[in-house]
């Protein structure tokens, strides 16, 4: 089978491959920031990465390949096209329009002030002094302002910038979507809170690890879960990701703190189920722009499958109880059910990436909210530390007491991510009702897990929705995935079931 067969979209796959290739350069960079590139080097890797930014938007706009795109356009109008090229042309145009629109000195100066922004972040994180990341904060506001502008929206300049990361999605229909799940997601945080089936608190958290040991404990945890070495790897860096170079090179990073397993543990597990959704995609589609994944909401769904619905399950923890045991013998005072318990500690906490399931979404709601002052303009930069603070207090009722546990405990800003944070929550939403669609199937998947059947579960998702990688848009292939739209029903209903057995 032939993925492409029309003769127009064949020239257009053919003329993005230097595209594709400078987009795999331009990740395999981000990668080497992450993990091994001396601090030092910060500024000529902003100098490169910049170049080729600004190399990708010039070939983009040649007009034998721009041409190409407007006249495939015409032909996905006229349904002469099969669902891989409309898929081709749908990311092509949006990618045409966001370099048309966005001039060349904005995505030069992008480039160049996020790479010595998350120097500067990590510095001021370290030091507790918001003061010195504030003027490269003050810049990236700017800079996506502009993009935005340029870019253009209808309602809401945060529109155009949720637009870059979720395709289709507004501020309009994430303020929809939390206005369902605020409500209840406080209620069922009373509940657990009053019933304390679900502790605040665990011994464990404080065991000390041995940080070979764990390691060692990760790999074997991976190579269950069939993560094979021969098409993917895993580093350690300052915060846990994923970077999916094509389906045969998708690379993991997890972090190794000493004590609280738990962290390296589910964030292993969490970038596991993004790197599988690259790993699964249809290896026909290699070099397309339908080959490599475009909604962040669908990417973190699958991440959140794996931590959430897989992670933390009862059966999880009794699955793996003896192999936890070999690796981390402190564990010898405890049983499965302290493990699961641990898991799944409910409690207000100041911390986005420690935080459970249920008060997980405070956090997304406070970033959200902060981000779109600060691109309206309403929300002066110096005033954003007390912003975060008070919101905090407002939602859960703590309020930090540096900028480390406040503003500056994120990496994504300094990325220059602005309209990232919701997809979080639309990703929690995705993986219960795709759980959901799969409990439908399977019976009762927490069998599965409980006789380490995960070839199963990662089969489904191939079937169902890995293998499409990017032919539709988020909302569609949701639809296509679990037979109706992104539903919080089903996210409101699980966590009721596993917290309030309701
Ligand atoms: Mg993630």
């Amino acid at each position: 089978m032939q993925v492409i067969e029309n003769k127009t979209i064949k020239k257009v796959v053919d003329k993005y491959k230097i595209l594709w290739s400078l987009g795999y350069a331009s990740a395999l960079m981000s990668w080497d920031n992450e993990t091994y590139m001396p601090k030092g080097a910060a500024t000529e890797r902003g100098i490169a990465t910049s170049e080729i930014a600004v190399l990708r938007q010039k070939l983009f706009l040649r007009k034998s390949f721009s041409n190409l795109i407007e006249k495939g356009r015409k032909l996905s109008e006229n349904n002469e096209l099969n669902i891989y090229e409309n898929g081709v042309i749908r990311i092509l145009s949006r990618d045409l329009r966001f370099y048309q629109k966005v001039p060349k000195k904005i995505i030069s100066d992008f480039e160049k002030v996020k790479v010595e922004a998350e120097v500067a972040w990590e510095q001021a994180r370290n030091k507790d002094d918001f003061k010195k990341f504030k003027p490269y904060l003050q810049r990236i506001v700017e800079l996506n302002r502009k993009i935005a502008e340029h870019y253009g929206y209808e309602k809401h300049p945060y529109d155009a910038l949720l637009d870059l990361y979720e395709e289709g999605a507004t501020s309009a229909d994430f303020d929809n979507i939390i206005a369902q799940v605020r409500t209840p997601l406080g209620i069922i945080l009373e509940g657990v809170m009053n019933k304390k089936v679900f502790p605040q608190n665990h011994d464990l958290e404080t065991e000390h690890y041995d940080k070979e040991e764990m390691r060692r404990l990760n790999l074997r945890l991976l190579k269950i879960l069939n993560f094979s070495p021969d098409t993917g790897r895993l580093d350690e860096s300052a915060h846990p990701f994923t970077i999916g170079l094509s389906m045969n090179d998708v690379r993991i990073t997890t972090r190794y703190k000493g004590e609280n397993f738990k962290e390296p543990l589910l964030s292993l597990i969490h970038e596991f189920g993004h790197a599988v959704y690259e790993q699964q995609i249809n290896p026909m589609f290699v070099t397309l722009p339908i080959g490599s994944t475009q909604s962040l909401a669908v990417h973190e769904s699958q991440s959140r499958f794996w931590e959430n619905h897989i992670a933390k399950s009862r059966e999880f923890s009794e699955s793996f109880y003896q192999l936890m045991k070999e690796h981390l013998p402190f564990l010898e005072k405890y049983s499965a059910d302290d493990i699961y318990y641990y898991m799944n500690i409910v409690k207000p906490s100041l911390i986005r990436t420690e935080a459970d399931e249920i008060t997980y979404h405070f956090h997304i709601l406070l970033r959200y909210e902060i981000e779109k002052l600060l691109i309206e303009g309403s929300l002066d930069i110096s005033e954003a530390p007390d912003e975060w603070n008070n919101k905090m207090e407002e939602y859960l009722d703590i309020r930090p007491v540096k900028p480390s546990e406040g503003i500056l405990q994120d990496i994504h800003w300094s990325h220059g991510s602005i309209g990232y944070f919701p997809t979080y929550t639309l990703g929690s939403i995705a993986a219960a009702q795709i759980f959901n669609r799969m409990q439908k199937d399977f019976g009762n998947v927490n069998n599965l897990i409980k006789s380490g059947e995960f070839t199963k579960i990662r089969e489904w998702l191939r079937e169902h929705l890995h293998q499409y990688g990017s032919i539709y848009s988020p909302r569609e292939m949701i639809k296509i995935c679990t037979g109706e739209y992104l539903n919080p029903e089903y996210f409101m209903r699980y966590l009721k079931k596993k917290y309030l057995n309701q």
